[in-house]
């Protein structure tokens, strides 16, 4: 560990791959951020016969999928649906192979997760229904312009031009919910969602599904063999010809032929990365311009199930902000659970209380409803815009800004590769397009570094999407829907 390495003509004392490199000449990477996006990378470099070491800041891996075990079955604080229950899917064959149920909680072609009224028990009855022409208004106003504006403010203009569709009391309260349920899908409010892009990611299909064991066996198993360094914080990023060199929060550096960086977005944004060189311009822009946004879960344990046997139990309001709504874990997975999962401005102001008044706040909500409720007898609390290895929950289409800005925050800047769900241009906020980033930004480094080490023979050799024996067992997969 004590000998020196040149990125720039700048030596360092502490370099982990490069004395290893020199001696085998087997080509190198280090992969920051140990999420889906990140394992998904250094399984697939490991696979070609990479020296890999991935550097994650905190104690566990996993990142937005974090399936807590602490009421003694398992409960997705992050991510907890797969969104596309089909074979297209890139988490198919891991899922299948590992046998894990899936609760399917909406059908196909569902246009807005989950939108399948069938499953839903919203309160304050007696309502008139929001007129579909209303949303093929907001709709047509969206090809009218060629501005872009807010859905919120499309609404708006909608209303103004024809006041006929003006709802009041109960209706107007659904179409807040509605777009209560909107905002959840985009973690923001819907004055900062872009009407022009809101819907041009890829719905897979098959309908969305629960994972009723949670997303960790998967990432467990795609961690297996890996060099994986937890609490391992990285600060600086210097990239030269002869490599790049990642520095960590002990100051102890890491160098390798390329690095693959899968930080969130949000992490890049708040510049607590320095990069040397500096990013070039358009690669910063396309970090400012995307939007990312706050969900959370509050999750509350109950001895015994009182609530309607539906997947969720909505509160309609005037605004949406007063809106909220209830995951019934019950019907997935049998155990006495509801999850509450306020997003944008009210996920934010929540954040800003103690877990136990976040927890007490969801269960006022609870009683708004069903007012002889029970107290929990546990509760769970998510803050993933707070958390500095997340500041946001997953990316959004901000208004007025170009789709394209998601491709170039993937594309490569010389030998820094970059993946995560912000980089997906068709599964933007997802784990299925984490994980596909992953692979994708493994590839383009194994060609770029192959190349470099005039490697050519060896070019051809490695399968781009998964390993071989994944892509060689299909496994039907096992979904359940009561
Ligand atoms: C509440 C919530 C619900 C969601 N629901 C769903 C869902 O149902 N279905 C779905 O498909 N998706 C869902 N998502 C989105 C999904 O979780 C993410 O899109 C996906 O997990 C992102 O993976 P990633 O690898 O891009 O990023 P991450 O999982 O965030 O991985 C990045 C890693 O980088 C690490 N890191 C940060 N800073 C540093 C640093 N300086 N040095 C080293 N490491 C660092 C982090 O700790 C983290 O482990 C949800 C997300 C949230 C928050």
């Amino acid at each position: 560990m004590e000998n020196r390495c040149d990125v720039n003509g700048v030596n360092k004392a502490s370099c982990y791959l490069n004395s290893e490199r020199k001696q085998s000449r087997s080509p190198s990477a280090i992969v920051i951020g140990g999420g889906f996006a990140g394992i998904a990378a250094a399984h697939a470099l490991k696979n070609a016969s990479f020296q890999v070491v991935l550097l994650e800041s905190r104690d566990r891996i996993g990142g937005r999928v974090y399936t807590d075990h602490s009421f003694g079955f398992p409960v997705d604080m992050g991510a907890a649906w797969l969104h596309g229950v089909c074979k297209e899917n890139p988490l198919a064959t891991w899922i299948g192979r590992l046998g894990l149920p899936i609760y399917q909680t909406s059908g196909d072609n569902s246009v807005l997760f989950d939108h399948d009224l069938e499953s839903y028990a919203l309160f304050d009855a007696d309502g008139r229904q929001v007129p579909q022409e209303l949303v093929q208004k907001a709709n047509k106003v969206r090809h009218e312009t060629t501005e872009d504006m807010s859905v919120a403010q499309a609404i708006a203009l909608v209303l103004e031009r024809d006041p006929d569709l003006r709802q009041e009391g109960l209706a107007n309260n659904v179409l807040q919910w509605y777009l209560c349920r909107m905002e959840g899908w985009f973690a923001t409010d819907a004055d900062n969602i872009s009407l022009k892009n809101w819907d041009q990611e890829v719905l897979l299909p098959g309908g969305h599904g629960l994972m009723v064991r949670g997303y960790r066996p998967i990432i467990n198993t795609l961690a297996k063999g890996l060099d994986i360094r937890l609490s391992h914080r990285v600060t600086k990023i210097v990239r030269g010809k002869k490599g790049v060199e990642v520095t960590v929060n002990n100051d102890k550096s890491f160098f390798a032929d390329a690095a693959i960086i899968t930080v969130p977005l949000g992490v890049l944004k708040a510049k607590s990365i320095k990069f040397e060189p500096r990013l070039p311009e358009w690669k910063e822009a396309a970090i400012d311009g995307i939007g990312v946004g706050v969900e959370n879960k509050i999750v509350l344990h109950f001895d015994k199930v009182f609530w309607p046997n539906v997947e969720f139990l909505g509160i309609v309001s005037s605004t949406s902000y007063g809106c909220s709504y209830f995951l019934n874990l019950h019907k997935a997975t049998g155990h006495p659970v509801l999850v509450y999962m306020p997003a944008g401005r009210l996920a934010q102001d929540i954040e800003k209380m103690s877990d136990e008044s976040a927890a007490k706040f969801a269960f006022s909500q609870l009683k708004v409803i069903l007012p002889d409720v029970t107290e929990p007898i546990q509760y769970l609390v998510s803050q993933w815009g707070r958390d500095e290895n997340s500041l946001g929950s997953y990316s959004y289409d901000a208004v007025g800004k170009p789709r394209d800005l998601f491709e170039r925050l993937r594309i490569p800047v010389d030998n820094l590769f970059f993946a995560g769900e912000a980089t997906s241009i068709k599964y933007t906020g997802t784990v299925h397009g984490a994980f596909s980033t992953g692979l994708m930004a493994a590839e383009e480094c194994r060609m770029r570094v192959l190349e470099k080490y005039g490697d050519l023979e060896n070019l051809e050799m490695f399968h781009p999407s998964m390993d071989e024996e994944a892509a060689s067992i299909s496994v039907p997969l096992l979904i359940s829907r009561m």
